[in-house]
């Protein structure tokens, strides 16, 4: 029996106590305790995990005030905090025993855009490319770039002084601030932008309050930085790459005689003040661009080429090694890439050389790309010209997969990180990495490379075993020595992704005596260490310790789960936290549940993380899951609220099983994989609803249906039935039967009942290339037979034998409730049947996305080699015979506008396959557009389900609604998906067809 989990119900009375009085001053936005929450905070992209007592989303500065200042006040001026935006920092920055206060739900909103000054007025939690989209009608942007721009928002981008492809030309994020709105550790609200240093006296007489924090951090600004300049000139790094937060060397210009407080705040990971609002420099956008891709036979010989690169004055050059191009080999944008890569036959490629050049205008940039082409061929160097803007965006999103395909690497090793971001001056990083690469090597780590080689800054992540404790030491060694090979080659330790956990390394580069000034600007800013604690430098003379590098390891808690469990819950441990899941874009798959709410709890790595934590709870109780086990009835009990496996039900109840999360996230995290593991080990102790019990049955019940449709039909129609439904199953708006069923459709059309001996006689005599057979789902075959018959008459008309197999429950409804040994038991009869017929090498062809994905997704989880089949997609299958079908010829026509919106499931699952339809209906002599949109919020049963309403009709207004808006009214619009028509319908008022169907209309 699943035991009861309560090992979060540790009070923290404080904090607790904390956020009573804070909920009493009226303070608007979120505060939560609860342990999921908790959790989903406690982790970020780095190797570490610390969890929070208390997780606020505030709606305002004004809340951000309230907290400092109830801070402020005893008894809770120890309660520690930590400001969080998407939690994509590398290495901790985040993380807190605290109190974690998070602006990524509310505080995520432009303020004001104004172009005549050039400025944007954001809060701290808008997402980077939010941003830019917003402003790129203006032709402005904001230059800083990195790399998980779709989810990383500006406060963090700000604390961490981010930047990325680009940076050599933009700079980094602090050169771009014009004024920063912070709260103070002790509430007061400030701003800083640029100030005159003549003006210091002044403003430190005009302070209201004697040694208030703002007058302390002048004096400090004048006794440790303009008193102390000629040190800090000296010992700071020459780099592009410099160094980030306390950036005492920027704060002052002695010739300018300007003092900026914002380069001490910004890259100081929220350990000086918090910030609320800032104001950003616009710059124009470079409308004009081309890529050279140049490839190397060595990734030697690719490093030192930057120094001749350089001197074309590029925007961007950034690098791949060859383990990452063996890796990209594998990943299914490779076929897109090889024609660019493998130009010259016999030229084995080890590395690549991506080189940007931008420009305002036409003949800036061929006057560049006529410069750099002869510099190429006068270097005899091998590179292809990409000046089309697809082939453009797939080369970035190669060097944008670096991470993803490292962490894909097969084993327990995965790559981590912790010195991922060293960069020395350009001119020397090929020397340095030939040094690295040996110390790596001498460790016999596997390990890939790529980066800014224009600034000197290399991205790495050896693969470890972070369960193993001999790798976990290896961690901290290697620190040390590559940090000391970095200072051997004159660099830095963190040249992008902050100190984090690393920050013992700090003194290394400040040195003592500014070390000690570093410790003075934190006492002046925050003297009781609340802010951030332990991360960069604790204040003068604190008692208090920093973290270190052997912090608290995520590895130290999977460990106490047994492999077996870790393979068969992997997601939840292989999920390494870069957050893709938080892509803040409506029109793009991920993670639908998560986008709408902004709750993180219902994000993949929110979920991840919660089951991760749900099966080390379990295995520090001995108890160890096993979904396929049946529970013997009369044994379960009512559901207990506090028990952690409910917070976790919670989560997971809320995902809709679009698989974005199986493709797009980089490690592959598949949430409706785990769920119905998990489901299945709950309700062994816990009941279930009854809408459960409906939903696993649902075709085996529309199967009995059918019989009698009309009358089905008319009862379901009536209020006490439609009432009682909503009410007793919690279930809502399920479709009406077709009114004319396939079996009368078929009969209608003469077909005769199937016969596996007449399918076998034909496939004998005749040419079975002329031969389909198409799987019956539930949802179409029983409530859309029309869609079942186009495909019918399509099929027929081009010429092939069909076969309409009979209908087999595939169980892929049970199986999202987690029914696991019914799913097996239906999976395996459908199974037998379906290797008879593909033992005759005749095409099994399915029509419902969803259904039809599930034959080698799901099946082939749950029944490995015993599946011998393959059911297509029909377009995976009709795409190839379009050479065997003679069309009347009809030219593809720009008036006709068809556009098609395809299933989640299907363009995570078969995304290529979008690019068949396409072709198909090129072939019919009609143009056809593939709609940019997300879910559509049905999601086969979730929609349907009552609880689920409310969120599936936010999902479907984010992106699908605006597409049904009435200025659109003239588009054809088709639709691959059963659920996706039924929610056009329900919340537009518009019947989709299915593509078959259009296309049997062009048949006419
Ligand atoms: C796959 C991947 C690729 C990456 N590539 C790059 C890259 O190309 N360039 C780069 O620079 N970084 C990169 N990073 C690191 C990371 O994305 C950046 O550090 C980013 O700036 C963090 O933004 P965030 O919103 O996730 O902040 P978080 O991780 O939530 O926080 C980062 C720090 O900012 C502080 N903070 C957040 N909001 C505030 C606030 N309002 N006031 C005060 N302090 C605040 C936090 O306390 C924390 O110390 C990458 C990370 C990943 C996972």
């Amino acid at each position: 029996m699943l035991p009861i989990l309560d090992k979060f119900s540790t009070q923290y009375a404080i904090s607790e106590q904390f956020a009573k009085e804070l909920a009493d001053t009226e303070f608007n936005g979120d505060i939560h305790s609860d342990y999921a929450t908790r959790i989903t905070s406690s982790i970020d992209n780095s190797i570490y995990q610390v969890v929070p007592e208390l997780v606020i989303f505030p709606k305002s500065h004004l809340d951000i005030e309230k907290i400092f200042r109830l801070a402020a006040t005893e008894p809770f001026r120890s309660l520690k905090f930590s400001a969080r935006g998407a939690g994509t920092g590398t290495n901790g920055q985040s993380l807190t025993t605290g109190i974690i206060i998070d602006t990524s739900r509310y505080m995520n909103n432009v303020v004001e855009i104004n172009l005549e000054n050039n400025y944007v007025i954001v809060e701290p939690g808008m997402v980077l490319d939010q941003l830019n989209e917003i402003l790129a009608p203006h032709h402005v942007f904001f230059a800083p770039n990195l790399s998980p721009g779709n989810r990383a928002t500006i406060g963090g981008m700000t604390s961490t002084d981010a930047c990325g492809k680009g940076s050599r030309i933009y700079g980094r994020t602090s050169e771009h601030l014009l004024e920063l709105e912070c709260v103070l550790s002790d509430g007061e609200r400030v701003s800083f932008e640029e100030i005159s240093a003549l003006n210091l006296n002044k403003l430190i007489a005009s302070c209201t309050q004697r040694n208030s924090l703002l007058e302390n951090i002048y004096q400090v600004v004048d006794s440790e930085i303009i008193q102390k300049y000629d040190k800090i000139k000296a010992q700071f790094p020459k780099l592009d790459r410099f160094m980030t937060g306390y950036n005492l060397a920027k704060c002052y210009d002695p010739i300018l005689q300007k003092i900026n407080i914002n380069h001490l705040v910004s890259g100081a990971e929220g350990t000086l003040a918090f910030i609320t609002r800032l104001k950003l420099k616009l710059t124009p956008i470079p409308h004009h661009k081309i890529l050279f891709v140049i490839s190397y036979s060595d990734f030697d010989q690719a490093l030192r080429d930057a120094k001749s690169l350089l001197s074309l004055n590029p925007a961007a050059i950034e690098t791949i090694d060859d383990n990452i191009l063996k890796l990209a080999k594998e990943d299914e944008i490779y076929p897109q890439i090889r024609p660019m890569l493998e130009t010259h036959a016999n030229h084995e490629i080890a590395a690549i050389n991506l080189v940007e050049f931008i420009a305002h205008n036409e003949d800036e940039l061929s006057k560049s790309s006529i410069i750099a082409q002869q510099h190429f061929k006068a270097y005899n160097r091998l590179f292809h010209l990409a000046s089309d803007k697809d082939e453009m965006a797939i080369l970035w999103e190669l060097r944008k997969k670096g991470v993803g395909l490292l962490g894909a690497m097969k084993g327990n090793r995965k790559p981590i990180p912790f010195m991922e971001d060293t960069a020395v001056p350009p001119e020397n990083l090929a020397d340095y990495i030939i040094e690295l690469r040996a110390l790596l090597d001498s460790y016999n780590l596997r390990y890939g490379m790529f980066g800014h080689v224009d600034v000197g800054c290399l991205h790495m992540r050896p693969a470890l075993d972070m369960n193993d404790p001999k790798d976990q030491a290896l961690v901290v060694k290697l620190t040390k020595e590559v940090n000391d090979l970095v200072k051997k080659y004159a660099g830095v330790y963190w040249s992008e992704h902050g100190k984090g956990f690393r920050s013992e390394y700090v003194k290394d580069y400040f040195g003592e005596e500014l070390h000690i000034s570093l410790q003075k600007i934190k006492g002046a800013f925050d003297p009781d260490n609340k802010l951030n604690p332990g991360k960069i430098v604790v204040p003068f003379q604190s008692e208090d310790q920093l973290v270190r590098v052997n912090g608290p390891f995520r590895g130290l808690q999977d460990a106490k789960v047994n492999p077996q469990t870790q393979a068969m819950f992997s997601g939840a441990f292989d999920r390494n936290g870069t957050a893709a899941c938080l892509n803040y874009h409506p029109d793009q798959v991920m993670c639908p549940s998560a986008k709408v709410s902004h709750n993180w709890v219902y994000s993949p790595k929110g979920r991840s993380a919660l089951l991760r934590e749900w099966l080390i709870q379990l295995a520090e109780k001995n108890h160890q899951p096993q979904p396929l086990t049946k529970t013997p009835l009369g044994t379960r009990s009512k559901i207990n609220t506090s028990d952690f496996s409910y917070e976790v039900y919670q989560s997971l109840d809320k995902c809709l099983g679009c698989k974005a999360c199986a493709t797009a996230c980089p490690i592959k995290v598949d949430i409706p994989a785990m769920k119905p593991l998990f489901l299945a080990e709950y309700h062994k102790r816990y009941q279930r609803p009854l809408k459960d019990y409906a939903i696993k049955y649902v075709e085996k019940t529309a199967k009995w249906q059918t019989l009698f449709p009309h009358f089905m039909n008319s009862l379901q129609s009536t209020a006490f039935v439609k009432t009682w439904v909503q009410n007793k199953l919690k279930l809502m708006d399920a479709p009406l039967l077709s009114k004319e069923t396939l079996k009368a459709g078929l009969k209608k059309r003469n077909d005769p009942k199937f016969s596996f001996a007449d399918l076998r006689t034909k496939c004998q005599s005749n040419d079975t290339q002329k031969v389909v057979c198409i799987v019956q789902d539930a949802f179409t075959s029983f409530y859309d037979a029309e869609v079942v018959l186009a495909v019918y008459d399509l099929l027929t008309r081009l010429g092939f034998h069909v076969y309409v197999l009979p209908f087999y429950e595939n169980g892929k409804a049970a199986h999202v409730k987690g029914f696991l040994p019914y799913f097996q038991k239906k999976a395996a009869h459908a199974t037998a049947f379906y290797n008879k017929i593909a033992h005759l090498q005749v095409p099994l062809v399915g029509i419902d996305p969803s259904m039809t994905l599930v034959y080698r997704d799901e099946y082939k989880t749950m029944l490995k080699d015993e599946v011998k089949f393959k059911v297509e997609l029909l377009q995976e299958w009709l795409v190839k015979q379009l050479p065997l079908i003679n069309l009347p010829a009809r030219d593809a026509t720009e008036s006709e506008v068809i556009s098609l919106f395809a299933h989640c499931s299907e363009r995570s699952l078969a995304a290529v396959s979008m690019i068949h339809w396409q072709k198909i209906f090129k072939a019919f002599g009609v143009k056809l557009s593939i709609e940019k949109v997300g879910c559509c919020g049905m999601a086969g049963t979730f929609g349907h389900e009552t609880d689920n309403l409310e969120l599936s009709k936010k999902i479907y207004a984010s992106s699908w609604q605006k597409k049904f808006d009435v200025n659109n009214t003239d588009k054809t619009h088709l639709a691959t998906g059963f659920s996706c028509r039924c929610q056009v319908k329900r919340f537009s008022n518009k019947q989709l067809l299915h593509p078959a169907q259009l296309l049997v209309k062009l048949l006419n």
